[in-house]
């Protein structure tokens, strides 16, 4: 039997931290592109993806990993996005479809837009997928298998270009969604741009605590702040580029979520013990049905493998145990 034929022939990978590494090792595992070539900023980079060979060429610059692909997918921070738009522009093949990786959409089409050039089809792009980890070595070929992938191409895009892009991520594993930018912005707010907010400013305010010791917070971290730390350790500069870019959105989920927050603070004041098991009902369900779409593991304790219980001294055991 004849398998597909690639979707795309040269795909261009700009950036190859963990999303692009993923990109290029899903999309070589399932043979739905003829070549990939990858640029990274910097030399340590390059030399990591040549020497852990995800790709079939790695090259120095933007322009010249353009050259040619029919595909191609910025996958570095989203602050960058405009600048290297601007720079490969005129080295874009006629006829390739121009996607990225943003975890912010509204930003990117503003800085992206103004420099596609007529006869290149820029179609955004943003795989829900993802860890705390940076860099090519983390990334692998499974992370985007029955994640969502979100289109947010304008509405004149053409249809072709659009279809493409969602017949990749599909082969790579995604269900492909497709919203407006706004939209894809102010939903991603809440379900992850604000959560890590949270998480970045409940690990720095327990690092700073005077009365609990740095050494307490570490050593019981286990009671719930040790999730936290996960999400705080995610990436700093594209962290930081989220927040630039998706101000507006943040700024209205924070808004909404700081009346809650005052709201439970209240109920813990007046001792609304009622208010707070409607609160944790209501949550707990939110989480069931997280699960029952397939989007975490039933796994406890977040699938964490767990030590066996030591055995116990046993000073005393009967006489011929
Ligand atoms: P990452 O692991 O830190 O990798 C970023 C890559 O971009 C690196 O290869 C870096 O090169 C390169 N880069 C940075 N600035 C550049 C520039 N000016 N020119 C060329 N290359 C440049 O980041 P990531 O986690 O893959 O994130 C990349 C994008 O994916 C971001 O836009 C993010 O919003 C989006 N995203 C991330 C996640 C997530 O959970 N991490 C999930 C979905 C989407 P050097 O190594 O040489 O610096």
């Amino acid at each position: 039997m004849m398998s597909d034929p690639p979707i795309f022939n040269r795909l261009a990978l700009i950036g190859v931290g963990l999303i692009g590494s993923s990109i290029a090792r899903a999309a070589r595992a399932q043979g739905v592109v003829r070549s990939i070539v990858v640029t990274a900023r910097s030399v340590a980079t390059r030399a990591r993806v040549t020497e852990l060979g995800l790709a079939d060429q790695v090259v120095d610059t933007s322009t010249a990993a353009v050259a040619g692909a029919d595909l191609v997918i910025l996958c570095t921070p989203v602050g960058q996005c405009g600048r290297i738009a601007a720079e490969i522009a005129p080295h874009l093949a006629a006829g390739a479809v121009l996607s990225d990786v943003g975890s912010v959409k509204a930003a990117v089409v503003a800085d992206v837009t103004p420099h596609v050039p007529a006869g290149v089809h820029f179609v955004p792009a943003h795989p829900v997928a993802g860890t705390e980890r940076s860099g090519p070595d983390a990334g692998f070929a499974e992370l985007f298998i029955n994640r969502w992938c979100i289109l947010t191409p304008a509405e004149r895009a053409d249809p072709t270009a659009v279809k493409k892009l969602a017949e990749f991520w599909t082969a790579l594993g995604a269900n492909v969604e497709t919203m407006s930018a706004e939209h894809h912005d102010l939903v991603l707010a809440i379900t992850s741009h604000v959560p890590h907010l949270i998480a970045y400013t409940i690990v720095g305010t327990a690092a700073e605590l005077g009365q609990v010791t740095r050494s307490e917070v570490l050593k019981f971290s286990a009671g719930g702040f040790r999730d936290f730390t996960r999400i705080a350790a995610s990436d700093p500069t594209m962290w930081r580029d989220v927040f630039l870019a998706n101000k507006d959105a943040v700024l209205e989920m924070l808004g909404t979520f700081s009346e809650d927050l005052s709201q439970l603070t209240r109920a813990i004041r007046r001792g609304d013990g009622d208010a707070l098991f409607e609160l944790f009902t209501r949550t707990r369900a939110i989480r069931q049905g997280i699960l029952s779409i397939g989007q975490d593991s039933d796994a406890p304790d977040f699938g964490r493998s767990h030590d066996r219980l030591p055995p116990v001294p046993r000073p005393y055991a009967a006489e011929g145990e």
